[in-house]
């Protein structure tokens, strides 16, 4: 885990609810149902720290977690996106929100892209990866629920998800392949956390 505790700070639905940019961030986004809550709980060491919510109106909000005390770093979990049956100003307003805090947001040093190891990256993640090309934000993309797919399907997405990062100006160009369910890649994605605010 890391070095000291972490904690929930406060939820922003809006710019004005942002936490004073009093430390350096590091933001995790994908999809919904990608695996973002388990994969903060697992970097944290703690069960029900990051709450899923499957509803389409509740997912509208910036998550702050505290790590350290007193705090040397915050973790910020984005709101999911590309719910099938979200409604057009519930959208509007995750691009307004999401497009805002990226390209306001000084002390946010990296962005970690959560994408289904089972599908790769699909239409509705591009609109993230180039928002995040756009604000100037450095990502790094990271595969979720390995163990679900055989080790050759695992191969082929990650050359696939490499090949389509290197077309990203602001991507890192290797991912982390990890999977909550079986503990893997975790250690290597706390590194890229602590590596990303010591810089
Ligand atoms: P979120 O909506 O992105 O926060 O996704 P969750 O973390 O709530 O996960 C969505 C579903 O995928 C849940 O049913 C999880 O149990 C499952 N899940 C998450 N991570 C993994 C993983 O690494 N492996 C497997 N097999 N299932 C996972």
């Amino acid at each position: 885990t890391f070095a000291g505790p972490v904690a929930f700070l406060k939820s922003a639905p809006a710019l004005h609810f942002l936490p004073d940019p009093t430390v350096p961030e590091v933001a995790f986004a994908g999809r919904s149902n990608v695996g973002k809550s388990s994969l903060l709980n697992a970097l944290a060491g703690r069960n029900g720290l990051a709450r899923t919510s499957n509803t389409p109106g509740r997912t509208q909000e910036l998550n702050f977690f505290d790590i350290g005390d007193p705090v040397k770093f915050r973790l910020v979990d984005m709101p999911g996106y590309g719910f099938a049956k979200a409604p057009k100003d519930v959208v509007k307003k995750w691009r307004y929100l999401v497009n805002d805090f990226l390209r306001g947001r000084d002390v946010l040093k990296r962005a970690l892209v959560l994408i289904d190891a089972r599908h790769g990256i699909k239409e509705v993640d591009r609109d993230i990866l180039d928002m995040l090309d756009g604000a100037a934000v450095s990502y790094r993309l990271v595969l979720t629920k390995a163990d679900k797919i055989s080790a050759a399907e695992l191969a082929e997405v990650t050359e696939r998800t490499i090949a389509e990062a290197r077309k990203h100006v602001a991507a890192h160009p290797d991912l982390i392949v990890t999977s909550s369910e079986k503990n893997e890649g975790i250690a290597e994605l706390r590194a890229a956390v602590l590596e990303a605010v010591s810089v």
